[in-house]
């Protein structure tokens, strides 16, 4: 059963959390009381990637500390702007394996939809941050390609929503995309990879549920958590529900200097995930993307970081550590 009993904290819907982001560096810059001398570098990386990110998300921010580890996931900042070599638009080659428009094949047995272009925060080192998303925007009928690609190859058992952000899409489009996606036969699995219900929790609302349970797939949801301070109790509660909904929730980690590349950031948020119901996935090493390159932790530290969770951790809450290579047929263990 879906729980359907309103916890004690006011839940804003989702459409007017999405609509009052914060869109303006001096607004964050005032609310979480931050020295303005770095405002005019937070206007100039600004224009080149806008700040976006929900009023639920900030709340979980500490006020006057620049090095808050979820602020520095959302901050631009002047460094953004730096160009440093081996720091790419299209760093993990999602431009050549594109066949019809929304749709990524890049590995056996699974596509990628595109389904989505926006998403409800921009993270500063989001590997897509260049990605051209007018050309990947599909309407109904582009929709449509993209399913008759995927019923015609028997070998894709598992379809993979990604954008952007899928959940920024309306309900009824999700319903109607996933109803035609169940009607292929050889399709086994759904799979979601989303920030929405830890950035706007009240994303997960009965009609999410309705059309993200109640078909024949197996559904998988995989979440986007860097650090354990981005769990309070309405994401607590918004996973609480996609779990009883017979969802199996997962979660995906980038390893970034200065969030979460210590050991103790890394154990905790193990732990905190799953006391939330999920197990981590992936933790994956930063992809060279253009803007992104104070964000990277040496391949050797993060080999240290991943020695120190297996000694401390039970081996099912230590994430794989792995690199996106371009041309390569999986994501490549560290
Ligand atoms: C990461 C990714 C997947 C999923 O890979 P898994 O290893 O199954 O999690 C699928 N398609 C593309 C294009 C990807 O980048
Ligand atoms: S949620 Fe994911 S796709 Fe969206 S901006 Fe962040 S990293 Fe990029």
């Amino acid at each position: 059963m879906i729980p359907r009993t309103v916890p004690t904290w006011q839940h804003p819907r989702w459409q007017d959390e999405l609509a009052d982001l914060i869109k303006d560096p001096r607004e964050l810059f005032e609310l979480l009381e931050l020295d303005l001398n770095l405002l005019p570098a937070a206007t100039l990386a600004h224009a080149d990637f806008a700040l976006r990110v929900p009023r639920a998300f900030v709340r979980r921010m500490g006020k006057g500390d620049p090095s808050d580890p979820l602020l520095m996931q959302v901050l631009p900042l002047g460094e953004e702007l730096d160009t440093s070599p081996g720091y790419q638009h299209d760093p993990v080659g999602d431009l050549d394996a594109n066949p019809v428009p929304g749709l990524i094949h890049k590995y056996h047995g699974r596509v990628l939809l595109v389904a989505a272009g926006n998403c409800a925060i921009n993270c500063r080192y989001c590997f897509r941050r260049h990605f051209p998303y007018q050309d990947n925007q599909p309407n109904r009928k582009q929709w449509q390609a993209a399913v008759d690609y995927i019923a015609a190859d028997p070998s894709i058992t598992e379809v993979i929503y990604s954008g952007g952000d899928p959940l920024a899409l309306a309900n009824k489009q999700l319903r109607w995309l996933t109803e035609t996606i169940s009607e292929i036969p050889h399709v086994q699995r759904l799979r979601v990879h989303t920030r929405l219900p830890v950035v706007a929790p009240s994303r997960i609302d009965d009609e999410c549920l309705e059309w993200l349970s109640q078909h024949r797939l197996q559904t998988v949801v995989v979440l986007h958590i860097n650090h354990a301070q981005e769990i309070d109790d309405e994401v607590r509660y918004s996973l609480q529900r996609l779990q009883q909904a017979g969802i199996t929730l997962l979660n995906q980690t980038v390893l970034l200097r200065g969030v979460n590349n210590n050991i103790d950031a890394l154990c905790e948020l193990s732990e905190t995930l799953f006391q939330a119901g999920v197990l981590p996935y992936y933790l994956h090493l930063l992809d060279k993307v253009a803007g992104a390159q104070h964000f990277d932790v040496p391949t050797e530290q993060a080999k240290q970081l991943r020695e120190l969770m297996l000694n401390r951790l039970p081996g099912y809450l230590v994430p794989k550590f792995v690199q996106e290579i371009a041309g390569k047929p999986s994501k490549v263990p560290l």
